[in-house]
């Protein structure tokens, strides 16, 4: 089954190709992109951010309720997003609808007074892409610092990822061979 992608107009230009590609190759999965009109919700104007509850919900029920879309869909966007009591997510999913969103916010080098980079950008996006369509295809947190599924709750611990799933999550039930 293949992962559609849907990319918000305001989200980084021109990275779409190379994420798609890097999340393809993480989770062996084909991806294709898909456009909506989407409205983004949840706007808390004292935080500046985004609840992604509120996203998802939107998401759920324009997309997949209106329109025919088969296989996990992820939303990448640039509002900053938060969920509940953290301070910020770099994404979210929800397994029971097939949704997700992740969050270019805070992948950019230039968030932490650092010279911009798109490769960084990418892999970040990437990474974190993959992380939530993992929890779309059945994978939970792993507490390999080294595997995608690893919640990273900084950006260090975001660069330690590799750009793979440990031998552990590959072998999850379900993540394989059903197309
Ligand atoms: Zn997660
Ligand atoms: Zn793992």
């Amino acid at each position: 089954m293949g992962i559609n992608i849907l990319w918000d107009r305001q989200a980084p230009e021109g990275l779409e190709l190379p994420v798609a590609r890097s999340i393809t190759m993480i989770l062996g999965r084909e991806t294709r992109f898909v456009e909506y009109p989407l409205l983004i919700d949840g706007y808390d104007r004292n935080r500046n951010q985004h609840d992604a509850q509120k996203i998802l919900d939107r998401l759920q029920d324009t997309v997949t309720r209106r329109y025919a879309i088969s296989g996990p869909l992820l939303l990448v966007t640039s509002r900053d997003l938060y969920v509940g009591a953290c301070d910020f997510v770099f994404g979210l999913a929800r397994p029971a609808s097939g949704v997700a969103v992740v969050s270019t916010a805070r992948f950019g080098n230039e968030y932490y007074g650092r010279r911009p980079d798109d490769a960084d950008l990418i892999d970040r996006t990437a990474k974190e892409g993959a992380h939530e369509i993992g929890h779309l295809l059945g994978l939970d947190h792993c507490d390999n610092p080294e595997c995608v599924m690893f919640r990273p709750r900084t950006l260090d611990e975001l660069d330690r990822k590799r750009k793979m799933l440990c031998p552990a999550c590959t072998e999850t039930p379900g993540l394989r061979g059903k197309e």
